[in-house]
């Protein structure tokens, strides 16, 4: 049951056991954060660990930092401490997660070391899907070019089908957003693995959209190699570093074509030939930024701290009531609005998604009134839901909010036409 009026919102938020874990984070005041999924907010903890590893560690430390000078954390293990980290969110084990450069680089990574693996088999096809985030889909272009393999697209719908059909016996590797950007589609991440497996392909599954949004169950799925991104719902703070989890039956076989010094067997034998790291370690290319990885740490222990009232879980739970009563609202308020994406709660990420023609100038009147989500080209606005900082007072008010904007005709205002560079 959905609740009827702002204040049985505002009563069921007092009594939410998950209540507290909003205070991890520095929001501004007048500010309902529906973004969360393009950068998350500032935890409290950052700006003071930051400092610390710029004047302990840094200053102080210099060079012996890498080491752990002064009882502090080594440098040099924070790819793998963060990656362990994040492996509790994701359903994977610890030794099996590297946080380091972006998603796309991880994404060029894992779909060469994949793709790599399968052409012995003269496979010919990386698969992905239509409407993929474009960096996926520029990577696996990439990737397929310089193999001389094809990419090839389908709706997200079409997977299982294509997998099942002729396709499937020359796709070498696939490669799935678990769920899609613009309309939140969630796939169910078993049953596309077991299909690509069947085929005898690998599978990739770009985690951007759910790693720290919903529970992920990377081993459990049997999926092959993942990556996924720090400063979304990580809440790593913009452009953190990003993860890569490989499962441990390909740690000694795949290998990647980055083959930098921090992916050696032994990097410091500062040896002339190149030679992989046993496990997850030969993913990594070159020195960890550290800063980042800091901040990063701090965003993941945000969500960490919600492992006992029942995790990520938990923080699912919180997600599907948030979208759902936004959902609810908008379409009581607002019924000429097409949403976009998926209602039934099984197939829907942690975000609600809109179509409307004047989609840009909405989202811009609706931040104007501290209302911040964003807008997705051509016609998409997107809320996001992070449940770690979320309230039910605050799904309300966005869609009210939202209401009034249409009603009032507002956004047709000219100030909220002007675009940035980055929308
Ligand atoms: C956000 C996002 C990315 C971002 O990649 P960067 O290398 O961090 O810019 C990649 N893929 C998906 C699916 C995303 O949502």
């Amino acid at each position: 049951m959905t609740p009827a009026s702002r204040a049985e919102c505002a009563a069921l938020d007092a009594a939410d056991p998950l209540a507290g874990l909003r205070e991890q984070f520095d929001l501004p005041d007048g500010v309902i954060y529906l973004d969360g999924n393009s950068l998350g907010p500032l935890p409290r903890t950052t700006a003071g660990r930051v400092a610390a590893a710029v004047t302990a560690e840094w200053g102080n430390g210099l060079v012996r930092s890498w080491n752990g000078h002064d009882g502090g954390q080594a440098w040099i293990e924070l790819p793998r401490r963060v990656g362990d980290k994040i492996a509790r969110l994701i359903g994977a084990g610890p030794g099996e997660v590297v946080v380091t450069d972006s998603t796309s680089v991880n994404l060029f990574k894992a779909l060469s070391a994949a793709t790599a693996r399968q052409r012995g088999d003269g496979r010919e096809v990386l698969l992905a899907e239509t409407g993929a985030f474009p960096t996926d889909l520029y990577l696996a272009d990439s990737v397929a070019r310089s193999v001389g393999a094809q990419l090839v697209t389908v709706e997200p719908d079409r997977v299982v089908a294509e997998l099942t059909g002729p396709l499937g016996g020359q796709v070498a590797v696939l490669l799935v957003n678990h769920v899609d950007y613009r309309t939140g589609r969630m796939h169910d991440l078993a049953a596309v693995v077991a299909a690509a497996h069947a085929a005898g392909a690998l599978t990739v599954v770009d985690l951007a959209h759910s790693a720290g949004a919903v529970p992920v169950d990377l081993l459990g799925a049997d999926a092959d190699l993942a990556v996924g991104c720090g400063y979304k719902y990580l809440n790593g703070g913009p452009g953190a570093p990003a993860f890569l989890w490989c499962h441990p039956r390909w740690h000694d076989e795949l290998t990647q074509p980055l083959t930098g010094w921090f992916g050696h067997a032994e990097p410091f034998a500062f040896s002339p030939d190149f030679r992989p790291a046993q496990g997850i370690g030969r993913f990594l290319t070159g020195t960890p930024a550290v800063l980042s990885m800091t901040a990063l740490e701090c965003g993941v222990d945000t969500l960490l701290a919600a492992e006992p009232m029942g995790g990520m879980a938990a923080l699912r739970a919180a997600s599907l009531r948030l979208t759902s009563l936004f959902a609810e609202r908008v379409a009581a308020r607002c019924p000429d609005l097409r949403r976009v994406g998926p209602s039934a709660d099984a197939e829907r990420g942690s975000q609600v998604s809109f179509a409307h023609d004047g989609a840009f100038a909405v989202v811009q009147a609706l931040i104007a009134r501290g209302v911040i989500g964003d807008f997705r080209a051509p016609d998409v606005m997107r809320f996001g839901f992070a449940p770690a900082f979320l309230r039910r007072v605050d799904a309300w008010d966005a869609a009210e909010t939202l209401a009034d904007v249409l009603a009032t005709q507002e956004w047709r205002e000219e100030r909220f036409r002007r675009r940035g560079p980055v929308t």
